[in-house]
């Protein structure tokens, strides 16, 4: 350890994670003057966004912010922090304008936003692009950023915050397969470095996001909220096997596209009787093909059908990019359907935070898919984007009013805390390998905490997770950096799987994406509020928190 150096470098706002949340904190940050530093180890999830949510009106001029706040409440089984909820639907246009103003562009119809029907919500709102949105904004804000003099970190992965006391001052940064350490000194630092990754086995999450958010966050004194939350994408392609892992989007069933079972049932209707795939939040249907694959009613490979083949040709080209991944296989979706079933891939819960995006640590924003709050129990389809479109801007922003200041500081000492885990699993001599840690874990999380949930197999997993981290504490088999590093987001996964396992034990109801068999019911009397691990005892302390804001606000703008 002694012969790596670490380099350092002074900034207003470090914004870690380059997903649309991270970009959009870069953006925001810089345009209010500040200096901004960015760094992150890839795309992340964002790259896969097709479309988000903005209540405009321009399909249905029936939709406003009101329904879409309704819609939201609904969806989120009513756990939604409902001052988030507001400050959401108050900043998706403001967000929708900023993109448009940089270029970003949308399918239109003339003058108008195409907007496109996606499952639980009333009206067809997602504006989008055909060859997904994601990649198409992330690329206008990175010019965006560029030419407002924003610092680019590509490749480079945070392993610690900086931690002042109880203040957050910036972030200690490995370059990705390289022996280099780099501390960025920051009055204000934005997390944004996605959701629980692929912590889960069969997982559609992208590689580099790997639960280090809520870990670091947890370990800066932050308190986590609704990791029971989990949620499932109900359609995720087993069959054609050369595209397993492909989110088939719900927004086809707007276009006509049907779930069928093994029996050619479309057997939404019997669970969703007046709307079948449509108008159904994306947990629900989830627990409806988990059903029908369970009671014997899917195909061989445990799947349903996705019909594709009964959409117009010209429906399907509104997804394009999906079309063009199925057709580069070989499998033409006009005449053939996947076989789908249900796959972990995003969270509801996080870093708790405020409508500033504030995490109640000194110094420390979280955006996007690192906090929680906004969704509830469920997350509606499009709303995700919404979520990292807008909060982003938001952390953005207030991370640039940081009054924090870094002069004065023992910055020696700082580092030398931020590296000290580092250095213990280069001293240790234990015998597992990293790898070895992270692929227990993805099992017993999906064992133990899946869709379906009770006490025994809580308990199990979390005795398996517990016996995990007595192996971590021994030591794991690290001989350099870069195998130093992994064992930290081993470590990091098991620390954040025990959050999920400990708050889904915890909760003593079903409720949108969390299900325990042995409380099939949804209890408000006891359940309208939320799990939260607060920083302090052994790996935090589970306590029941109220919900915040009312039921309806006073009036919304949008
Ligand atoms: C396949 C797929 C399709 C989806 N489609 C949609 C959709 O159409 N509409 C919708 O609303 N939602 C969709 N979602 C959900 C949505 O993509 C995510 O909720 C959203 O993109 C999260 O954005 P984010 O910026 O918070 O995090 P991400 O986009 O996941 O970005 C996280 C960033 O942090 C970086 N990072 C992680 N750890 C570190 C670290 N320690 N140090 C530095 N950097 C780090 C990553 O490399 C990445 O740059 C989809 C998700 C998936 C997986």
């Amino acid at each position: 350890m002694s012969e790596i150096e670490i380099e350092s470098v002074e900034t207003d706002v470090l914004v870690l994670g380059g997903g649309v949340a991270g970009y959009r904190a870069a953006a925001a940050a810089a345009g209010a003057g500040a200096s901004v530093v960015h760094a992150f180890r890839a795309r992340g999830a964002s790259q896969y966004i097709f479309g988000f949510n903005v209540p405009l009106g321009h399909k249905d001029a029936r939709d406003d912010p009101e329904t879409w706040f309704e819609d939201i409440l609904r969806g989120g089984y009513r756990l939604n922090d409902r001052l988030l909820v507001q400050a959401l639907v108050e900043g998706a246009r403001p967000a929708l304008d900023e993109l448009v103003a940089i270029g970003v562009p949308f399918a239109r119809n003339g003058e108008s936003f195409d907007q496109l029907s996606l499952s639980g919500n009333t009206y067809p709102r997602s504006v989008y692009h055909p060859d997904g949105l994601g990649p198409l904004a992330i690329g206008k804000l990175d010019e965006h950023c560029s030419a407002h003099g924003v610092r680019k970190f590509a490749g480079w992965k945070a392993i610690a915050l900086l931690q002042d006391g109880a203040e957050i001052v910036g972030a200690l940064l490995y370059k990705v397969n390289a022996p280099a350490l780099l501390a960025v000194h920051a009055r204000a630092t934005v997390l944004a470095t996605g959701g629980i990754g692929a912590i889960y086995a069969d997982s559609t999450y992208p590689a580099d996001v790997a639960a280090d958010s809520y870990a670091m966050a947890h370990a800066a004194g932050a308190t986590l909220i609704d990791m029971e939350f989990v949620q499932f994408e109900p359609t995720v392609v087993v069959h054609p096997a050369e595209c397993r892992g492909l989110v088939m989007p719900t927004a086809m069933f707007g276009e006509g596209a049907q779930l069928r079972n093994a029996l050619g049932d479309r057997f939404m209707f019997r669970y969703n009787p007046d709307h079948g795939e449509m108008r159904i939040e994306k947990a629900r249907m989830a627990h409806c093909i988990q059903q029908e694959i369970s009671e014997g009613r899917g195909f061989p490979d445990g799947t349903v059908m996705f019909d594709t083949t009964v959409v117009a040709p010209d429906r399907l080209d509104n997804h394009r990019e999906k079309v063009k991944r199925l057709r580069s296989k070989g499998f033409e979706p006009t005449s053939e359907a996947p076989g789908v079933r249900p796959a972990a891939h995003s969270h509801m819960g996080g870093v708790q935070i405020d409508t500033q995006a504030r995490s109640g640590v000194p110094g420390l924003f979280a955006a996007g898919e690192a906090a929680g709050g906004v969704h509830g129990a469920s997350r509606l389809a499009g709303n995700g984007a919404s979520d990292v479109f807008v909060f982003g801007g938001i952390a953005g922003r207030g991370a640039a009013r940081s009054d924090l200041a870094l002069e004065g500081r023992d910055w020696a000492a700082i580092h030398d805390r931020a590296v000290t885990p580092l250095r213990a699993v280069l001293d240790g001599a234990g015998q597992a390998r990293p790898e070895e840690v992270k692929t227990s874990v993805r099992t017993i999380l999906l064992e133990s905490a899946g869709l379906y949930r009770d006490r025994a197999g809580l308990t199990s997993g979390l005795d398996r997770l517990d016996a995990l981290k007595g192996e971590i504490a021994r030591g794991l088999d690290a001989r350099d950096l870069r195998e130093a590093v992994r064992a930290l987001e081993a470590d990091n996964m098991v620390t954040v799987a025990r959050f999920i396992v400990r708050s889904a034990l915890e909760r003593e109801e079903s409720r949108g994406a969390h299900q325990r068999t042995e409380f099939p019911q949804r209890d408000d009397e006891r359940w309208m509020r939320r799990v939260a691990l607060a920083p302090g005892g052994q790996g935090g302390r589970v306590e029941r928190i109220p919900l915040q804001g009312a039921e309806r606000p006073n009036s919304l703008t949008g």
